[in-house]
């Protein structure tokens, strides 16, 4: 795959997703500028903290061209942070945190039942195969609803964790802290 993929690099853990794109093989672009977008055949929205991505989304004059570019089916993977910038509901946010709005999910931030902040656990994604895919969830998000459009790849206690509505895959934990690479090859062959 040799697209050119960008990796939203205001904050969070952008050097993980950038080092798992060029071990298969695309071309990682960090997004730091307007201008970095140019060209870009998708984009990857990573964890971190997502007010504070919402925030230099803004001053950083990324949101409106990144905007139009998700709006026109531009193929976008975010993982918890980046789940909850590209749901289309986010409860339990910061009023002023408005995300992007491409998938037909609402998730609630830090939320995750009454577990601990941070857990492990294996997840079954029929997609990927009968290897089950290791989930690290950091103060993820819950999927408190999701639309009729939206396809539910794994769940835990009912719950969803991973979601795709078209070009727009979602998780609540952290691929690519994990050393599987199944995830992100999913979403490179989404962006063909
Ligand atoms: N809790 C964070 C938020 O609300 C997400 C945590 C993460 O990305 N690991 O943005």
């Amino acid at each position: 795959m040799s697209g050119k993929i960008g990796v939203l690099a205001l904050q969070g853990d952008v050097r993980e997703h950038v080092s798992v794109l060029a071990e298969l093989g695309a071309h990682p672009v960090e997004v730091r500028c307007p201008e970095d977008l140019a060209g870009i055949d998708g984009i990857i929205v990573p964890g971190g903290e997502s007010t504070t991505m919402a925030l230099l989304l803004d001053s950083a004059g990324i949101r409106s061209p990144l905007a139009d570019l998700l709006g026109s089916g531009m193929p976008a993977f975010g993982t918890c942070a980046g789940m909850i910038l590209l749901a289309a509901e986010v409860l339990d946010g910061r009023r002023d945190q408005a995300g992007f709005a491409v998938i037909d999910i609402s998730v609630r931030r830090n939320a995750f039942g009454r577990q601990v902040d941070s857990f492990e656990l294996d997840l079954a994604i029929a997609e990927l195969g009968h290897e089950p895919i290791h989930g690290v969830f950091i103060r993820a998000p819950i999927v408190e609803r999701a639309g009729a459009g939206v396809e539910i790849l794994a769940a835990v206690d009912g719950r969803p964790v991973a979601c795709r509505q078209g070009p727009v895959l979602v998780t609540s934990f952290h691929p690519e802290l994990s050393g599987d690479l199944r995830l992100h090859d999913l979403f490179l062959k989404g962006v063909g």
